[in-house]
């Protein structure tokens, strides 16, 4: 196995619709997408759609909802050897309310991506330790996060954590980590220094090396991401987009890109300029992993 993620699986509900509700009021909508995510999912498919061997490991709910986004998962030819059906929660859900102002709504209940907790730490040992690299986001029980991560960095697997949503997050827990991928908002927030231009991303970058992050990978939207390490900083430009469709899961598809492209063994810079490529297509898609491109797709936008 090439990659392990642990991580969430979602189910996204989205409604759009002329304005919400106010509270005790009933609105008619406009029209209602399901839409198959979580960033567990998310990246585990952005790197298998890449050619890596992946294996997902976390939990869904007893309803329709867990049993699609299981089918998906295999069907992209992930292992799902280690995806649980959770007895008492549901699946994991983002219900999101989308109004005509660009203004939205988002109540997620995380279920039971939250059941796989630090007790469940001696089965997850021989799945970190027997993978090239572990892959996590921020979605699950932090303890177990913690836990794991510890696990990878005392085998000497390397670790990428995406740290989204964005939380502050342990001194320890940040010196295990091998690849920290914030945005500039989950920089700002795991540094104390707001970053909005190149200047302050290093300063937040700098901070995060001194709790021990062995690199940071700052991805910055459009202008592509920032690499700092103890060998230096380098800013890699993002591609130009001409229609930006949307930017759902651009941050995962940026990340699964990474796995993919380190169990390769390619160089970090070349990983994170192939990674901008595969985000820049993933932004002009629309949805989760329907947008997330093929090796093929990211070869040919290269060429
Ligand atoms: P997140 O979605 O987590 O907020 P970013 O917005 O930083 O993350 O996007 C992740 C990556 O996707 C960027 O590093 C870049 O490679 C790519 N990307 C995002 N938006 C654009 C864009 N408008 N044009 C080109 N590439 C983009």
């Amino acid at each position: 196995m090439d990659i392990v993620v642990i991580g969430s699986l979602n189910m996204d509900m989205v409604v759009r619709s002329g304005r919400a509700p106010e509270a005790g009021e009933t609105v008619i909508g406009d029209s209602f997408v399901l839409s198959a995510g979580g960033k567990g999912a998310n990246q585990a498919v952005a790197a298998a759609r890449l050619g890596s061997t992946v294996r997902l490991v976390g939990k869904v709910g007893a309803d329709a909802f867990g049993s699609e986004l299981l089918e998906i998962i295999k069907q992209e030819g992930i292992d799902s050897e280690y995806l649980s059906v959770s007895g008492s929660r549901s699946t994991g859900v983002a219900s999101i309310v989308l109004e005509e102002s660009g203004e939205n709504r988002i109540i997620v209940v995380p279920g039971a991506n939250m059941e796989l907790t630090a007790d469940d730490i001696q089965l997850l040992e021989p799945v970190i330790t027997g993978a090239k690299l572990l892959v996590m986001q921020l979605e699950m029980d932090l303890h177990m996060t913690e836990q794991a991560v510890g696990i990878a960095h005392a085998s000497g697997i390397p670790v990428i954590l995406n740290p989204a949503p964005a939380q502050r997050l342990s001194d320890e827990l940040l010196s295990h980590v091998t690849y920290l991928t914030p945005n500039e908002t989950e920089a700002g927030i795991l540094s104390g220094v707001q970053v909005d231009n190149l200047d302050s991303a290093r300063e937040a970058a700098a901070v995060l090396l001194r709790k021990g992050v062995q690199n940071v990978i700052m991805t910055l939207g459009a202008q592509g991401a920032l690499i700092v390490n103890s060998q230096g900083q380098i800013h890699v430009p993002g591609f130009p987009v001409k229609a930006v469709v949307d930017t759902v899961a651009a941050g995962d598809s940026f990340n699964g890109a990474l796995a993919q492209q380190l169990t390769a063994g390619r160089s970090l810079e070349e990983a994170v300029t192939f990674a901008n490529a595969v985000g820049a297509l993933a932004v002009g898609k629309a949805g989760a992993i329907p947008s997330l491109p093929t090796l093929a797709e990211v070869e040919q936008f290269l060429e």
